[in-house]
């Protein structure tokens, strides 16, 4: 298997809370990677990426362009509906793209738990997303319940199965990317051990590979109280290819000591 370059991606879900606060972290996130580069620490051959709220994604894409960053900027969600028109409060993919915005995150387990998003929906986000030419990370992970009734694998692999016919194969090969998020990791200081994290990222991808062989080669990206700490230990998991950072990414220092480990 070809090495797999890392992403790893800040979720700022709604935070933080002024715009004044938004420009401070983006400009700590600038610093500090200026800071590890200058000291000669590595941080190559990774994709690093911060997902800000809708309201802020265009500025804070602006900051670090004019920073020439390579941080990219990416949604945290997407509209279900394609192009414009009458959808209030919504934001397409079509309108993102547009606004330069290439990527977005889809499936999110908050958005699955607190806005109903079931499998219809998600599929007709994907479509969505795809057809506007964004590359996608699609959120998938079971509860403590389907963990503790020893579902996880089957949970995880039907949240795939569900979505997986939508898109064509060709758009798998080459916009997709899966984060592995435990319901029951996120937000919660728990995270789960690298060989429970390891023993699901290899069964998704040996999901993937069941579908075409060519998707063995997708980035899985682990996500739930991933922290500086805990980073590297499950960086080194054979098929862990990033990280999803909540809590941790709203502290740049941390952000990049994470980033660092991969
Ligand atoms: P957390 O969030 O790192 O705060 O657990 C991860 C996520 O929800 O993407």
């Amino acid at each position: 298997m070809p090495a797999i370059m890392p992403w790893v991606i800040g979720n700022w879900k709604m935070n933080p809370e002024t715009p004044t606060a938004q420009q401070q972290l983006t400009q700590q996130l600038i610093d500090h990677i200026a800071e590890h580069l200058a000291s000669g620490a590595a941080l190559v051959n990774l994709n690093l990426a911060v997902a800000p709220t809708l309201l802020h994604l265009l500025t804070v894409q602006q900051q670090l362009q004019q920073a020439k960053s390579a941080v990219q900027v990416i949604a945290q969600d997407v509209s279900r509906f394609a192009g414009t028109g009458a959808y209030t409060g919504d934001v397409s993919a079509q309108l993102l793209a547009n606004a330069g915005i290439g990527m977005t995150l889809i499936g999110h387990s908050e958005r699955r738990s607190l806005y109903g998003e079931d499998a219809t929906v998600l599929r007709e986000k994907l479509q969505a997303a795809i057809n506007a030419g964004l590359k996608v990370v699609f959120c998938v992970g079971e509860t403590l319940t389907e963990r503790e009734a020893g579902q996880a694998e089957q949970v995880v692999l039907q949240q795939l199965d569900e979505v997986f016919d939508c898109i064509d194969l060709q758009h798998w090969q080459q916009n997709l990317m899966v984060a592995y998020e435990p319901v029951w990791a996120i937000g919660t200081g728990k995270t789960a051990s690298p060989q429970d994290a390891e023993s699901m990222h290899a069964a998704i991808r040996a999901g993937l590979k069941n579908y075409h062989s060519s998707l063995v080669d997708l980035p899985i990206l682990y996500g739930g109280s991933v922290k500086p700490d805990n980073a590297a230990s499950l960086a080194a998991c054979a098929n862990i290819n990033g990280a999803l950072v909540g809590g941790a990414s709203l502290d740049a220092d941390s952000f990049i000591k994470i980033a660092r480990a991969f």
